[in-house]
């Protein structure tokens, strides 16, 4: 099958021989995600990684950034987040036959562990009114105060209530 994004096949031999340097960008489908509503829109992915064989076992460092699209779970605003990814892999399992080491699906599997659950616009947005719809962030409404928090003229915040209070003992 062939893929429409770079697979990280590090050859064994060049290993051997110095370490390796990647760099680039990959494009959003490398991290074969089903749309979920949530996240809408994914970067480019710019990624960075060096790998060395260490005695027959194999490091791979770099890291990731990429930014997210997406609204906000609570108010629905847009929000965009960045999301810089630091990575470290080892491989202590090498045969000899290898030719290659194949870390494409390990490298896919570091980005997707780093995915937000949730994605908010900020980490106290007040979001929407389940009432009105109003954006909480934004105005406010009256929906949320309970009917004894508003003021009136009758009752014990009367003027007349102290009185009352008085006469009655
Ligand atoms: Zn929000
Ligand atoms: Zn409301």
């Amino acid at each position: 099958m062939k893929s429409k994004y770079p697979q990280f096949k590090l050859s064994l031999a060049l290993l051997e021989k110095e370490p390796l340097k990647l760099s680039g960008k990959l494009p959003p489908e490398f991290l074969e995600l089903e749309p979920d509503g949530m996240i809408e829109s994914i970067s480019d992915i710019d990624y960075k990684l060096e790998a060395q064989m260490i005695s027959g076992k194999v490091l791979v460092k770099g890291g990731f950034e990429l930014s997210l699209g997406g609204s906000c779970g609570r108010c629905l605003e847009a929000v965009t987040i960045d999301l810089p990814i630091d990575f470290e892999l080892f491989y202590d399992e090498i045969s000899e036959n290898d030719e290659e080491l194949d870390i494409t699906d390990d490298l896919r599997a570091e980005i997707l562990l780093e995915l937000p659950t949730n994605i908010l616009c900020s980490e106290d947005c007040k979001g929407l009114c389940p009432h009105c719809g109003v954006n909480l962030n934004e105005s406010t409404c009256n929906c949320g105060e309970a009917p004894e928090a508003i003021p009136s003229l009758s009752g014990d915040d009367s003027p007349w209530s102290a009185l009352d209070q008085l006469n009655k003992k």
